[in-house]
């Protein structure tokens, strides 16, 4: 059914309700990677690789000589209870990591995000003639965990794959159905989680005098946190740090001998989050040296994530493909707050990247909140038990992820043998366009 035609539209959106249908939570994606592979089965030539670091998987096609362009998509649900509505909505529900039953959804939209890379193969198999190269896809589980891209990498990835020149990635946000959002430089936050102790001198509570108080000093830590942001970094600069969680103490007699604080941290530039980083650190080390602390106190770094910040010469690749298939659907993206592990790939192979958003909120309910300014309380985020991308977007992320793997196989990027030129007799912005678009043209037959 794949093989023969560039893309199947009905293939592709029944894959899809399949996935969605069925979440199943990160680390625990046994039957969503035993599916993706059977779905591999059909592209013979592809060498497929599966059960690396848990249950990622990823599929090899080696063409001629040229350009390794990688994409990755993920492919794990969260444990929210679906409230779409819809036919294929999700009743399946699974053992959390603390042993309960909870209703699984895929609502941050990566049953999308990976029906859409395996319609993108299709595309690129069935044009194999008109590029050269090595195409690599990555199905990457456990993303909402923070672990699945490290887990792979640690499990030999690199072993396993041949190095990417360039790493493209994508992922469904709310806005208008079918916009595709494109930038240089950082897109989405890096995520800093550090874990202080703090390390006092126990007492009665009558003996003050007796203690090295951690509840004295957390306090005066706290407040001395506030000021990384607001005297230390620059205006203007995106930052943010948050002391999320404070605990000392379980008796009102005792003066307890230790504190502990969860911090969450947020920024776009790795500078800024150096900085910020070395800041808190010192200033944990110098109130606690104030305090009189014996012990010097200790961090721990928890679901370290770098920012999602996007190659400007990926993006001087892949945004003409873009402008030029999408027209005005194409649009510049604003900088996202939230934080991927995406970038882990990458930059386990010192290859550049790029990582663009998708709107997929139905065109009429987007345009009726947008008239009422109800936008943020109307459109349902990713992680809402709303969250549901409109059908008609799949075969944009389809295409999106083809039409970019295919630019980005007409460059000539570092690692690429020396010689090697794009497909003699074809114009390099050509060679992509001719097979998405006959994508298109059956998509659009199809509706
Ligand atoms: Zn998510
Ligand atoms: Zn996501």
């Amino acid at each position: 059914m794949v093989a023969g035609t560039a893309l199947d539209r009905e293939w592709l959106t029944s894959l899809y309700k399949e996935f969605h249908r069925r979440p199943e939570l990160s680390g625990a994606e046994e039957w969503t990677a035993g599916r993706i592979a059977e779905e591999l089965r059909r592209f013979s030539d592809w060498e497929v690789t599966t059960g690396i670091g848990g249950h990622g998987i990823t599929a090899v096609l080696r063409n001629g000589e040229g350009p390794t362009v990688l994409f990755r998509a993920d492919f794990d649900g969260l444990p929210v209870a679906e409230n779409t509505g819809v036919d294929y909505a999700s009743t399946h529900a699974q053992l959390d990591a603390q042993g309960q039953r909870v209703p699984t959804m895929h609502a941050c939209g990566h049953d999308a995000h990976t029906s859409s890379a395996l319609g993108a193969m299709s595309i690129i198999d069935a044009s194999r003639e008109k590029w050269q190269g090595t195409v690599v896809f990555l199905f990457q589980p456990a993303e909402e965990a923070s672990i699945g891209a490290h887990r792979m990498v640690n499990d030999g990835l690199r072993t396993i794959i041949p190095r990417p020149d360039v790493c493209l990635g994508q992922h469904v946000v709310p806005g208008p159905a079918g916009q595709v959002y494109t930038a240089p430089g950082p897109v989405l936050t890096s995520s800093t989680t550090i874990e202080i102790t703090l390390f006092g001198r126990g007492a009665h509570a009558s003996m003050p005098h007796r203690a090295v108080d951690p509840v004295v000093l957390a306090a005066s830590v706290v407040m001395k946190l506030q000021t990384v942001v607001s005297r230390e970094l620059p205006p203007g600069k995106f930052a943010v740090v948050t002391v999320a969680s404070v605990e000392a103490g379980k008796a009102n007699n005792v003066i307890p001998d230790s504190a502990r604080l969860a911090l969450s941290c947020r920024f776009y530039e790795e500078s800024v989050r150096t900085r910020a980083v070395d800041a808190i650190k010192r200033i944990v080390r110098s109130e606690a040296a104030a305090a009189g602390c014996e012990r010097e106190p200790e961090f721990r770094f928890l679901g370290l994530l770098a920012a999602t910040d996007n190659d400007s010469t990926a993006y001087a690749v892949v945004r003409p493909h873009f402008d030029e298939f999408f027209g005005a659907q194409s649009q510049e993206m604003e900088p996202w707050t939230a934080s991927e592990d995406f970038s882990v790939i990458p930059r386990a192979f010192n290859a550049p990247y790029l990582f663009w958003t998708v709107g997929i909120t139905p065109l009429k309910q987007w345009r009726r909140a947008e008239a009422a300014e109800r936008l943020d309380i109307d459109i349902p985020s990713n992680h809402n038990p709303g969250f549901l991308p409109d059908l008609s977007t799949l075969p944009v992320t389809t295409q999106a992820a083809a039409l970019a793997v295919l630019g980005c196989l007409t460059h000539q990027w570092p690692g690429t043998p020396a010689g090697w030129s794009p497909a003699t007799g074809t114009e390099a912005s050509d060679i992509d366009a001719a097979a998405v678009r006959r994508a298109k043209v059956e998509t659009s037959q199809a509706d």
